[in-house]
């Protein structure tokens, strides 16, 4: 409640999390004395996660960045000194318009952000076409889900429509495959818990036994990186015994003859048994389970997409709700994203027509390539850092580092707090946090338009990336129509498609939340009608082979298995995965006092049998290491990981980490099958007692 003084303003969490939940800001005299989840919202239902409690304590952090800075120490020493907004301005217009003009052309200058907001405005709208009307290379943002997004849309189509989360508690049968839900998704597991009070059951698919699989009914702990092995086996068992749902399967598919061909064949139990170490007991009962309790609900996430063949893995998982049939009952199905629901004018708010034909494109996984001069076209000259911390989240950190280092490379970095990358700076902008700007949002996890509306003035002299694109255009003398106010451009988003007719600004000032036009439940394919080129769920899709890829559904084992690459496993024999460690959001908060001391230190999760085998106990220093790098975490002994299989849960910064290095020393800037998704958890590596220890030294 608030009293007499006190106004209450709704806003959204701004994470990269899939619950976008809505939240109300209790603010008094211009500062925000409370901020608490939204009890009315449907899917936020009156809860924030552990993560979001403390965001008051994140916006008033003693150590905000809250002025412009410039270096004045070397490169990664994080020594700066304050500058006024002007100076910094100039500084960054005149260093463009030098790169532009010399032989490298504007391609020389890097744009590189992610998802530090969710915001349609903050994270996509004016930095893009400041970039475009700039001509620098375009960044292709793949670090997170574009493995699966590639892989879902050839066989359900465009936009990665899926099942409905709130039909979940309608739900029989539940299955979480390479999703850590309780933990990552934790709104979508209290409504899987409300299923389970009504009689469902759910099941974990996770090479680790992460909070969700513990909690689960029932734990199925494949071999990383073999998913897609243990859906063909489980398509064996459905056709082998008839199990599968012939009416769906003629008006709903393409391809199910030679598909059904194929698993007969080649996916017997006993094989796919010995690549997933997944006994066949468990394979078939877990097929004649999916294959008969309705409705069955499929919740995939981004574990399994992060080895090479992460984008198969998830196309050949999403065949199996139109096998069974599962799209025909409400919650029935499988659910990748939301994102695709939303017709968001997307093309009018980034304005990708104003970027020259032909303009290079850089993965934003191959950093550390781009900045040694290892991609074609000029080298990068001048990179532009916001809502990321690349020294932290980008793979193959030692060579990230030593380009962020190059002398001839000016860096600048907007940000909220010192992170990692902001070491390594020329120039620091001070930016805005979601309780000082306007801000639109979708969301990956639920059906919802959100408003944020700004509760409290920006702190110190902190801008938004919108108000820092229009200053710099200004100076660049870019047209002053590209770069309006921001209600004009959430007016341009919401000026799209129809699952967002009859919304706009004027309602979600009054209400904060809208559901996008869908009924409710949303069955969306129910009668088939995918939004593919034959209008079926494509288990044979044409485009592939166009793409180079195999038209049917495929195991296609990680670059760094042991059975696949016995050579490398021979010296590095542990497969590494780095889930997200529940009390960061990727490298978020992984700077703050109260989260990393509820985080402790960098652990290594590792079975007995590993860990007695190299005299490491419980608790001791490790050195967890490959030819790319090395990391120090402490051995963790908690019966989390088979043999062979290690867990550093992540994202620590670097410059708060024993050794000065996080996981990703050890990553590859290797791509996946299709969509150019990132490999971290394609990543053999040795785990050894640290010699010297974090104590020793
Ligand atoms: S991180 Fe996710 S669960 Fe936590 S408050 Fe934000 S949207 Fe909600």
């Amino acid at each position: 409640m608030a009293n007499a003084r006190q106004s209450v303003v709704k806003a959204v969490c701004p994470l990269d999390c899939p619950d976008t939940c809505a939240m109300e800001v209790v603010v008094e005299a211009g500062e925000a004395v409370e901020l608490r989840a939204d009890r009315e919202h449907p899917f936020t239902r009156g809860v924030l996660c552990g993560k979001m409690a403390s965001y008051l304590d994140h916006v008033q952090r003693p150590d905000r960045v809250l002025r412009p800075l410039k270096r004045v120490g070397p490169k990664g020493t994080g020594r700066f000194e304050p500058i006024g907004w002007d100076e910094a301005l100039d500084t960054i217009a005149a260093r463009f318009a030098q790169v532009a003009a010399s032989g490298d052309g504007p391609q020389a200058i890097l744009p590189y952000s992610y998802y530090g907001t969710m915001g349609k405005l903050q994270a996509s709208s004016l930095d893009r076409r400041f970039f475009h009307r700039l001509g620098a290379s375009m960044l292709d943002r793949t670090i997170c889900a574009s493995a699966g997004g590639a892989g879902y849309e050839y066989t359900v189509g465009r936009g990665r429509l899926g099942a409905d989360p709130m039909a979940v508690p309608g739900c029989r049968l539940i299955l979480n495959w390479g999703s850590n839900t309780a933990v990552t998704n934790a709104h979508l597991w209290s409504l899987m818990v409300e299923a389970r009070r009504q009689g469902a059951s759910i099941v974990t698919i996770d090479p680790y036994r992460s909070q969700t699989a513990l909690r689960s009914d029932w734990h199925i702990a494949p071999r990383p990186g073999t998913d897609a092995a243990l859906a063909l086996g489980l398509m064996h068992v459905i056709w082998r015994d008839g199990l599968q749902d012939d009416d769906y399967l003629v008006r709903a598919t393409v391809g199910a003859e030679p598909l059904r061909d194929r698993v007969l064949d080649e996916y017997r139990p006993e094989h796919v048994a010995a690549i997933t170490g997944v006994n066949t007991a468990t394979i078939e009962t877990l097929a004649r389970r999916y294959a008969t309790e309705h409705p069955s609900f499929l919740r995939l996430n981004y574990g399994l997409q992060r080895h090479y063949g992460g984008g198969m893995a998830v196309r050949t998982i999403v065949c199996l709700p139109a096998i069974v049939g599962a799209w025909r009952h409400p919650g029935g199905g499988a659910l990748l994203s939301t994102s695709g629901a939303y017709d968001f004018a997307t093309d009018r708010l980034t304005r990708p027509d104003l970027a020259p034909t032909g303009t290079r494109v850089v993965n934003m996984n191959s950093l550390a390539d781009a900045l040694a001069g290892e991609l074609p076209g000029p080298p990068v000259k001048a990179l532009y850092v916001y809502n990321c911390n690349p020294a932290a989240v980008a793979p193959d950190q030692k060579r990230v580092l030593e380009g962020l280092m190059r002398d001839d490379l000016f860096t600048v970095v907007h940000e909220q707090v010192p992170t990692d990358t902001v070491d390594y700076a020329d120039i620091v902008l001070p930016a805005t946090t979601q309780l000082e700007h306007l801000d639109i949002h979708g969301s990956y996890g639920h059906h919802f338009v959100m408003l944020n509306n700004p509760a409290i003035a920006p702190r110190g002299e902190a801008r938004s990336n919108n108000d820092v694109f229009r200053a710099l255009a200004a100076r660049m003398g870019f047209e002053a129509d590209l770069f309006p106010d921001d209600e004009s451009l959430i007016r341009q988003a919401l000026d799209g498609g129809p699952s967002l007719a009859g919304i706009t600004l004027e309602r979600l000032r009054e209400e904060a939340s809208i559901r996008l036009n869908f009924p409710s439940p949303y069955l969306p394919f129910a009668d088939g009608h995918f939004p593919t080129p034959s209008g079926k769920c494509e288990l044979y899709c044409e485009r592939m082979i166009a793409a180079g890829l195999d038209p049917l559904p495929t195991y296609i084992p990680p670059r760094e298995d042991p059975q696949t690459n016995p050579g490398l496993a021979a010296r590095y024999p542990i497969q590494l995965l780095s889930p997200p460690r529940s009390n960061f959001l990727n490298s978020t908060f992984a700077g703050t006092d109260l989260h990393r001391r509820r985080a402790g230190d960098p652990t290594v999760e590792m079975s007995d049998h590993d860990a007695e085998s190299r005299g490491l106990r419980d608790g001791d220093w490790a050195e967890v290491a490959n030819d790319r790098g090395k990391f120090l975490a402490r051995v963790a002994l908690n019966g989390s990981v088979g043999p062979g299989v290690a867990v550093a849960a992540s994202i620590y910064w670097s410059k708060h980490s024993p050794g000065a290095s996080n996981v990703n020393s050890t990553t590859s800037t290797a791509l996946t099958d299709m969509g150019g998704g990132a490999t971290f958890f394609d990543n053999l590596v040795e785990i050894r007692p640290a010699d010297p220890t974090p104590e020793d030294a």
